[in-house]
């Protein structure tokens, strides 16, 4: 009997963890372990932010995947060593034969000096609920929405955000009295998309009256004034402040010795192994360098279909099969864009020559993220 650890229930862990099962039924044993007790799918936060989705919807017990006979962890992981095979966590240790780490990306909010508690972390449940609240009741004038640092997951997802609160705001009718502002170090949206898709974005944003402020660089808040100051010694007043936070490698991964020169796992691009026999790194944590010198996004999409593989050839393995698949890096994503529409952008970033193409936003697409939530759940709980 084989045992599979899988570190993390986030979208890769959880695709992983189901598709392993699903190939080697139960002559192996898969256990996952999370310090979250539930899984949450960050792709329905946009509509949490409008008061769209209760927050019981977007999110499911990983308790739960016992009923398939995964066996769950409700746990920190405090240590990761692969040189004896074997991860700790706060109240235990486990061996594994194959180790899937698929922790994510952590937050890391106090890299912004002075944030108080009257901002809102576009990226954190709780903040997202005290954003919706504090919407209905919003009766200021300037509302900015600020990228702290690249890399960040979903480069759709502050974007998605801003046409939201257009809608919303247009909804209200207090659209007019509303300055809407983005502030990026981005040179375009979603840069990595292409030159063509980040220019249609933008266009998208200024006809919607959203103000577009590339190359800026979070230095500090002043809660107090309520003003961002960026690292040109330009600042900004605001009434509200909805940003996305800094990025990093949580601390056991760091303290594994498995990241590179990028704080991120190293991988091969095709396969997700990394520079130990038997560990894989999926998703977030990983980083994988494309043609162009630029980085893979961090977007649950890639965590999924990198799961899919994974999971594809540990199981070949083990059984004996020579079945071998390969990460090609394909990807797709949504973007809400409000009044029941959401475009949609699909390509290949491994290809020498990247073309990423949006399909025009409509409703069939809005219907088809709303599909995609709905499949999620049916489909890995
Ligand atoms: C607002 C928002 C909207 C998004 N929309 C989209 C979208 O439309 N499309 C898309 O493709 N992507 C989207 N994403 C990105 C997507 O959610 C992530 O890329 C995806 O979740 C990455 O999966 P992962 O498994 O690598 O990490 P995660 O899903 O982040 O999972 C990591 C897990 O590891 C656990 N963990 C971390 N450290 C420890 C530890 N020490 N001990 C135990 N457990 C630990 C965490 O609790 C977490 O459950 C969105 C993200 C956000 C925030």
């Amino acid at each position: 009997m084989k045992q599979i650890l899988i570190l993390g229930g986030g979208m890769g862990g959880l695709v992983v963890a189901n598709e392993l099962k699903k190939k080697l039924g139960k002559e192996h044993k898969i256990i996952l372990i999370d310090k979250n007790s539930k899984h949450i799918f960050y792709p329905s936060f946009p509509w949490l932010m409008l008061g769209l989705r209760k927050p019981e919807k977007i999110q499911k017990p990983l308790e739960l995947l016992r009923r398939k006979g995964i066996i769950f962890v409700n746990d920190k992981i405090t240590k990761i060593e692969p040189e004896k095979k074997m991860v700790k966590t706060t109240r235990d240790e486990f061996s594994y034969d194959y180790l899937v780490i698929s922790l994510g990306a952590e937050l890391a909010s106090e890299k912004i000096k002075s944030l108080s508690n009257s901002e809102y972390n576009l990226y954190q449940f709780e903040d997202v609920e005290r954003l919706r609240d504090a919407l209905r009741n919003f009766n200021g004038r300037k509302v900015a929405i600020v990228i702290s640092s690249l890399p960040f997951k979903c480069p759709a997802a502050p974007y998605e955000a801003a046409f939201l609160l257009d809608y919303y705001f247009e909804k209200k009718g207090i659209r007019k009295e509303i300055n809407l502002q983005i502030f990026t170090p981005e040179t375009l949206p979603m840069p990595v998309a292409g030159q063509k898709i980040g220019e249609a974005i933008k266009q998208m944003l200024e006809e919607r009256g959203i103000i577009f402020n590339p190359e800026k660089k979070i230095n500090s808040i002043d809660g107090k004034n309520k003003i961002i100051m960026f690292e040109n010694n330009q600042k900004v007043q605001y009434d509200m402040l909805i940003y996305v936070p800094h990025h990093k490698a949580p601390d056991v991964v760091k303290n594994s010795k498995l990241t590179g020169e990028t704080g991120w796992i190293p991988v091969n691009a095709e396969t997700l192994e990394t520079n130990q026999k038997n560990i894989y790194a999926i998703g977030d944590i990983n980083s994988i360098k494309l043609p162009d010198g630029k980085m893979l996004p961090k977007a649950g999409v890639f965590a999924h279909y990198q799961a899919e593989v994974v999971a594809n050839n540990i199981a070949s393995e083990i059984m004996g099969k020579n079945s071998l698949k390969e990460f090609k890096g394909d990807g797709l994503c949504f973007l809400e864009i409000g009044f029941g529409k959401a475009g949609f952008a699909r390509g290949n970033f491994y290809a020498e020559k990247r073309e990423i193409n949006m399909k025009k936003p409509s409703r069939v697409w809005h219907l088809s993220k709303i599909l995609f939530e709905k499949y999620w759940f049916w489909r890995y709980f």
